[in-house]
């Protein structure tokens, strides 16, 4: 056995998160490190989901939407996402995808920001989504969205931005933006800041109360584990939930939604966030889902999040032949999400391989590999087999 084995045993051995991995279907051996696109699966939600099938839709039907508490599921899931990302009960509301609630965020910052102000600042290496649905809502808003490095928004910022939509941790690189900071700028300026925690939340501490973020947005079915398309969530700061005028007023968010008046009339809270029905499965395959959280202190995944990318760079520069790879994910862990990025010659074919060898990360066209570190079922042994698959890889590769 190598020095990095026996130092990744011993790693798992002192890991005071490594009997979380249990809770999820993992098979023996399984080096998943694809959880920031798609996280694993508790095990114990199909036993849930039956009972949700059987007896809740199959036997109650339509009682369930109180008996069995699906009216206010958006809400109750929403205060069980809030502690993840530093929220209090009641400003977080569960529903749609991240696209849509993006849509949501920067429609209501441009109204909450009022007139006189033109220009909605956009994170220029976003995931695409966002700047697409930025530009369209720019577009409807009579605003000129000006794509920037996150890094420039500081000095950017002026009385002219209403707002400026922000990814917490960059999806390609694994960069995280100083939240604090940027928010802070924004507000001295007067604008207001919209952020995507689609890779930070559930990895990170993202603090929304305590650095005064005015709205967010993310996705539950990366690090949340909350399933393929689970719902997302939006997040409205207490101070703004009074004046938050949603671009998407649907009945669900009304006042009295079974009153069904012609006349639109703002519910109080986050729950001004709901569009329509809600999607009754998957909120509740995640609702289920965030079970694996109770207990779990997020400032302890972030540790051992931080020490599984260190591990897994110090394996990869041990293995790997110089110059074969290069990290473009930052080495400081001020700037580091929870994933390691390579860029690597032949990358489609070298991940390929790497699954097919039991390594699951992802690629990133046209040369990025990535691995995403989930500290809940990912230990150090992973990460030193993944280094030593890639090398093992390229070595064959390149020949
Ligand atoms: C994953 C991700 C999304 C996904 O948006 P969907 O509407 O759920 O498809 C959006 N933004 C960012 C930054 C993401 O990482």
């Amino acid at each position: 056995m190598s020095d990095l084995e026996q130092r990744a045993r011993d790693l798992d051995a002192a890991d005071g998160l490594a009997a979380h991995r249990a809770k999820f279907a993992l098979e023996d051996g399984a080096v998943y490190l694809d959880g920031n696109s798609l996280g694993a699966l508790p095990a114990h939600v199909p036993a849930r989901m039956a009972d949700v099938i059987t007896r809740e839709w199959g036997e109650l039907r339509i009682r369930s939407w109180g008996e069995s508490g699906w009216w206010t599921a958006p809400e109750r899931i929403g205060d069980r996402i809030a502690p993840i990302v530093g929220a209090a009960p009641g400003r977080i509301v569960v529903g749609d995808s991240t696209s849509v609630n993006v849509f949501k965020a920067v429609v209501a910052a441009a109204r909450l920001a009022g007139g006189g102000r033109d220009e909605i600042l956009v994170d220029a290496t976003t995931f695409p989504t966002d700047g697409y649905i930025a530009a369209s809502a720019a577009r409807m808003t009579g605003h000129t969205l000006v794509p920037l490095d996150p890094a420039d928004m500081a000095d950017a910022v002026s009385d002219r931005t209403a707002l400026a939509l922000v990814n917490h941790v960059d999806y390609r690189t694994g960069r995280l933006q100083d939240l604090p900071g940027i928010t802070a700028a924004l507000h001295a300026a007067g604008a207001l800041a919209v952020w995507d925690l689609c890779h930070s939340a559930g990895a990170l501490p993202v603090g929304l109360d305590a650095h005064g973020v005015d709205l967010a947005v993310g996705c539950t079915y990366k690090y949340l584990n909350g399933g393929p398309g689970s719902p997302a969530y939006l997040y409205v700061a207490e101070r703004h939930q009074g004046a938050f005028d949603s671009p998407l007023p649907g009945w669900n968010s009304h006042a009295d939604p079974f009153g069904m008046t012609s006349g639109y009339e703002a519910a109080d809270g986050a729950l001004r966030g709901r569009v329509g029905t809600p999607d009754i499965l998957s909120m509740l395959a995640l609702e289920s889902a965030l079970d694996v959280w109770d207990g779990v202190a997020i400032e302890d995944v972030r540790a051992k999040s931080l020490a599984l990318t260190d591990f897994f760079l110090e394996c990869v520069a041990a293995y790997v032949p110089e110059g074969a790879v290069a990290s473009v994910t930052p080495a400081e862990h001020g700037e580091r999400g929870s994933q390691v990025a390579l860029s690597c010659a032949n990358a489609p074919a070298v991940m390929d391989e790497l699954i097919r060898r039991g390594v699951v990360g992802d690629l990133r066209r046209p040369d990025i590999l990535r691995f995403g570190f989930t500290p809940l079922y990912v230990g150090f042994a992973d990460a030193e087999r993944a280094a030593r698959t890639l090398a093992e890889v390229l070595a064959e590769t390149a020949r």
